[in-house]
């Protein structure tokens, strides 16, 4: 392992966001760019009109369902766990347990091992493959809830509350915030888990990426979407939609509503308050502060690079813990909330 192949030579950041020479590809990158290694296709990863990608076959479908013919040049699919030569370095994808199709970056070169792991969580998901450990020299991890406060609860307990009030209220309808892609599946396979077994209604926005989790052979039930249903009908139900639905005139439709939202931020009571949640379900795709630091144990870096997020708590924590820590502050990051948000327009 040589010094000068230290990854800080090879792996910067760039205003395109991580760029490896060796390889020369950028990942992620925030605009469009020649050669691009996409993670997942959340839209702070995935952007359209890249000359060149590299992605898992589900990123690259996912990409397909939101950019039509802007998803790139020249698409190249590459399935998990097989090595790619890409110029000098060798690549491969491993699952990051984060949406469908997710991936981790696996480079080597010059003897070192450097894992992006784009954006990932520990707890199960019936959805998508779980995060696999990747021992390496450097990880790169965001830190979204990156602060010991953020203690998800398994997601499976915050359903089980969803049900609850559903059968305390049988005559009000269940009107759930969740983004378009991999929340909304990730709730419905949980409620399908949970033995929820009525057909479940949809905002036309969440369709063409949950038909996509169900031709990738991720069981959803039985789905519909929510405006061919009559007013009186909605009692007792449960409707998903995007988060800013929940305070639009779409939600008028249904009888006296409970707001109900599933998000990692719905640990922040003020948050829930603020947005007019009624029952906020504390249900992320993210990791939390223990999946962050059990993860920096399991695979053994000397060092951690955080891309975004709470930095400063995260570099402390693996100070401490004899681990290198930098921050590579990239912008355009953890902004899947309100990206999102942005695609909830019903198709008319
Ligand atoms: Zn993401
Ligand atoms: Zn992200």
């Amino acid at each position: 392992m040589k010094r000068e192949a230290h990854p800080e030579n090879w792996l910067q950041v760039t205003g395109q966001g991580l760029y490896c020479g060796p390889g020369d590809f950028f990942i992620d990158p925030p605009r469009s760019v020649e050669r691009a290694v996409i993670t997942h296709g959340h839209a702070d990863h995935a952007r359209p009109g890249h000359g060149w990608v590299l992605a898992t076959p589900h990123t690259l479908a996912i990409m397909r369902t939101r950019f039509g013919e802007r998803a790139g040049g020249r698409l190249q699919a590459l399935d998990y766990g097989e090595p790619r030569r890409l110029r000098e370095v060798t690549l491969r994808l491993v699952p990051a347990g984060h949406v469908l199709g997710s991936a981790q970056v696996v480079i080597e070169w010059g003897g070192w091992r450097v894992v992006i792991s784009g954006d990932y969580k520990r707890q199960l998901d019936p959805t998508c493959q779980p995060f696999e450990v990747v021992p390496c020299d450097v990880f790169v991890t965001e830190a979204t809830f990156g602060l010991p406060v953020f203690r998800h609860p398994p997601a499976d307990e915050e359903i089980a509350r969803l049900l609850h009030s559903v059968d305390l209220f049988p005559d009000r309808s269940h009107l759930v915030g969740v983004y378009a892609l991999g929340k909304a599946q990730r709730v419905i396979a949980l409620l399908r888990r949970a033995g929820w077994e009525r057909p479940l209604y949809l905002h036309g926005a969440l369709q063409p990426l949950c038909r996509l989790y169900q031709e990738g052979g991720v069981d959803l039930g039985e789905l519909h979407l929510a405006s061919g249903v009559a007013k009186g009908e909605m009692a007792g139900e449960i409707i998903l939609a995007p988060p800013a639905a929940l305070s639009d005139r779409w939600s008028r439709r249904f009888p006296d509503p409970v707001a109900v939202l599933a998000s990692g931020w719905m640990r922040v009571r003020q948050r829930a308050r603020q947005r007019g949640v009624e029952l906020p379900l504390v249900i992320s795709d993210h990791a939390d502060w223990d999946e962050l630091t059990l993860t920096l144990q399991e695979v053994q870096a000397g060092e951690v690079w955080v891309t975004h997020g709470s930095e400063e708590a995260l570099i402390h924590w693996a100070r401490l813990h004899g681990i290198r820590g930098r921050a590579l502050s990239l912008i355009g990051r953890g902004e899947e909330e309100q990206e999102q948000e942005q695609e909830q327009e019903e198709p008319p």
